[in-house]
């Protein structure tokens, strides 16, 4: 087994061959629907252009992005392949978005005028989807609005300013798939579609279904799924049993790691307390440990305990779990060692893939959140690596034992 080198400084640790992994089992899982991975927020958190590329190498058809700032990312990046984005605004310009061949999303029938003024200024049609409203209440267009949106876009398309290539919805609860939500909002996408119909656009794609509803409602899956937090690794579903996962459950493998280099251990007498506040006291004589990672890097301030919950947030160092003690602060954070002293520089591991580590739901548990939002938030001071690059050698050992890792390297 290959012993990670130690980190020199603070580092979010980023696996492509774990993203073309997990793209390639959903793409296998949801055959005949395509797959879109999700890109968004900087990739959560894992590198737009990085996971872009990986995506594409493991065969994800379709990329999907919030902004227009995103798309262009992924286009400025060389990636020409189909792009979706769905969240542009009044008053912003368009006309790069149609120039680069990226599919727009309208609301209502403002925004299809708005993607015609663009399609004009870039001197070629458009390409446009249309989003309906079917129970989250976000955004798209409500039922009742969705006979409009259609016309609106038709006469478009007629007059030769776009071309409407998709039609979409997304779900409230995909992820508890017995909530009522899925099966009427499911309905009411097939009612949207029928009007889409009826006013005789054929388009390219049909689509409704997030990670969880890709994984856990094949009804939902029509053309088209988006992927988003099934392809950095995580369980869109955790609390699903495996017997409730059509297919069983997928072997999909976290991307992200997040470590660090111990700075120093010392010891503590019973009564002395810990960080701002002094909220943490020790109660029998122990070690503590100062690792250089706060909420200037992406780290809750609630990982202690007692201040987001009872529970405090575990980091792995040395082959065990030592749990975070007093308040995170906004550049380093205090860790139990029980009494042992390390070197000064041994890995500190906050979350990550291999046994025994904690993962990032653990910390969202601790932090009363999701690990969505945890692994979004590690995109400031921490230096980001990519490891398992098509074009390089370097592979990440992992911080602990794994013995299947050697023969995928
Ligand atoms: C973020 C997002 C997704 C991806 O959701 P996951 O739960 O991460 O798979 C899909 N569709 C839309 C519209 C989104 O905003």
């Amino acid at each position: 087994m290959t012993e990670p080198v130690p980190p020199a400084v603070p580092e979010v640790v980023v696996d492509l061959d774990a993203v073309r992994h997990n793209v390639a089992r959903l793409r296998e899982r949801v055959a005949p629907a395509l797959l879109m991975t999700v890109v968004k927020a900087d990739a959560y958190g894992h590198g737009t252009v990085e996971v872009a590329r990986a995506a594409r190498e493991a065969g994800a058809d379709w990329l999907g992005v919030a902004t227009t700032a995103e798309a262009l990312e992924v286009r400025a990046a060389g990636d020409e392949g189909p792009l979706l984005c769905w969240l542009t605004t009044p008053a912003e310009d368009l006309a790069p978005l149609v120039a680069a061949g990226i599919d727009g999303t309208a609301y209502s029938p403002a925004e299809v005028d708005q993607v015609v003024a663009a399609a004009r200024a870039a001197g070629r049609p458009a390409r446009l989807q249309l989003k309906v409203d079917t129970g989250l209440h976000r955004g798209g267009a409500l039922p009742a609005e969705w006979p409009a949106l259609v016309a609106a876009a038709r006469a478009a398309q007629d007059a030769g300013d776009l071309r409407v290539t998709g039609v979409w919805s997304h779900l409230a609860a995909a992820e508890t798939p017995e909530h009522p939500a899925n099966a009427a909002q499911e309905e009411a996408f097939r009612d949207a579609l029928a009007v889409v119909d009826a006013a005789g656009l054929r388009t390219e794609v049909r689509h409704l279904a997030n990670s969880a509803a890709a994984l856990l409602r094949p009804s939902a899956r029509f053309d088209l799924v988006r992927c988003g937090i099934a392809t950095y690794g995580i369980d869109p579903a955790p609390d699903v049993a495996d017997a409730d996962v059509p297919g069983g459950r997928l072997d999909l493998r976290p991307a992200m790691t997040v470590r660090a280099p111990l700075l120093l251990t010392k010891p503590l007498a019973p009564g002395d307390a810990v960080s701002y506040g002094h909220t943490w006291v020790a109660e029998h004589a122990t070690t503590v440990g100062l690792v250089p990672l706060g909420y200037g890097d992406g780290v809750p301030r609630h990982a202690a305990a007692g201040v987001g919950t009872d529970e405090a947030a575990e980091v792995w160092i040395a082959g065990r779990r030592r749990p975070v003690r007093g308040r995170v602060c906004m550049d380093q954070l205090v860790v139990d060692l029980d009494g042992e002293v390390l070197p000064p520089g041994t890995e500190v591991v906050l979350f990550g893939p291999g046994e025994g580590v904690p993962s990032a739901l653990e910390w969202a548990r601790a932090c009363g959140t999701i690990d969505y939002e945890i692994v979004t938030r590690f995109r400031g001071r921490a230096v980001r690596r990519h490891v398992g690059q098509r074009d390089t050698e370097e592979r990440y050992a992992g911080p602990v034992a794994d013995p299947g890792r050697e023969e995928r390297a």
